[in-house]
């Protein structure tokens, strides 16, 4: 798998350094009076240049991005469900207003190639997945605390020390928290990747931050129809955006996509989003995923009120086998 993740091995190797930490080596020229569209001009200059100083500028790319997520975060559109409320004195629909981490450890879990992963799990999501299997963080915004940003950068070195390859930042979802992620960034100075693991239902706004920061895209591909999106997520224009932020995502650095496997929809969610992966991401690593429970309010849902059978999963890896995608296995 070294062949897709060549960055990725490089930066844990000692011959690669993690994008955040170039991105504090890029000068930038902004005020903090300049406008929005200002800022987002100079942004989008500086991530097309990319210069990378041996020094530390006065202001670098990572400070403006932190002020340009600072001001969303006034008018929120982290997410595509664009509400636009000030989270300094509101909510939106994914309920987030400043950050809590419901829990945070070293995983060593799933993807063989990421463990030991420092797991950084928020509360809240912009999704209210039916059958979610963290319902009672990802629905529960106020689980877990704030951590004060200087905290957790001593813990991310104390886990990097301890042997984690990687910070993953997840939840619940890590897009209502990227303000709070980029002013962790910008404290911490170790060498290690940054992983956003997603459902990827990102404004553009949002992927444009992400660019020059992540280094490995985890993402959550999951329906293969806007209908079942809507069903089973509460979500609209699932297809529109999830594959548009893929396909930024590819563009920008490596990926591996996950798919957990429903049952009953191998044929209108799995097979269509692999043959999708083929056509428009052909070098991301796939991992499917088998380990779907009926929990939450799943029970609620005939056709995913029950396990996956065993003939289900088969059917998906033999059909992404046939496609010749780059499955974990
Ligand atoms: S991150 Fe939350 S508040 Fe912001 S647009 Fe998305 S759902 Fe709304």
């Amino acid at each position: 798998m070294r062949m897709f993740l060549p960055r990725y091995y490089d930066i844990l190797e000692g011959n690669n350094i993690a994008k955040y930490v170039l991105c504090k080596h890029v000068p930038v020229d902004f005020e903090y009076n300049d406008t929005l569209d200002e800022l987002w001009v100079k942004h989008d200059n500086a991530v097309e240049e990319m210069r990378v100083e041996e020094k530390p500028p006065r202001l670098s790319l990572l400070d403006l991005k932190i002020e340009i997520a600072s001001r969303i975060f006034q008018s929120c559109i982290f997410c595509e469900r664009r509400c636009q409320v000030d989270r300094r004195e509101k909510i939106g629909n994914c309920g987030v207003r400043e950050s809590r981490v419901a829990s945070e450890f070293l995983h060593i879990g799933e993807e063989y190639m990421l463990i030991p992963s420092y797991t950084v799990f928020f509360s809240g999501c912009p999704f209210h997945c039916v059958f979610c299997q963290n319902w009672d963080i990802s629905q529960n915004p106020k689980a877990g605390m704030y951590i004060q940003p200087e905290r957790l950068t001593e813990m991310i070195k104390h886990r990097f020390e301890s042997g984690a390859k990687n910070v993953n930042w997840v939840g619940g979802d890590p897009i209502p928290n990227l303000p709070y992620i980029l002013r962790v960034l910008k404290l911490c100075d170790v060498n290690i990747p940054q992983i956003w693991n997603s459902n990827m239902y990102c404004s553009v706004e949002t992927m444009k931050l992400l660019n020059g920061v992540i280094d490995l895209y985890l993402t959550d591909f999951k329906y293969g129809r806007d209908e079942c999106a809507k069903r089973l997520s509460l979500v609209d224009n699932y297809m529109k955006v999830v594959r548009r932020n893929h396909k930024i995502a590819y563009m920008q650095g490596e990926m591996i996509i996950r798919h957990l496997v429903l049952p009953n929809h191998v044929e209108c969610c799995t097979k269509p989003v692999l043959e999708w992966i083929k056509e428009n991401t052909p070098y991301a690593i796939v991992n499917i995923m088998p380990q779907y429970r009926p929990e939450f309010r799943a029970h609620k849902y005939d056709d995913i009120s029950t396990t996956l059978e065993p003939e289900e999963f088969n059917e998906a890896v033999e059909y992404a086998r046939k496609l010749g995608l780059n499955l974990v296995e």
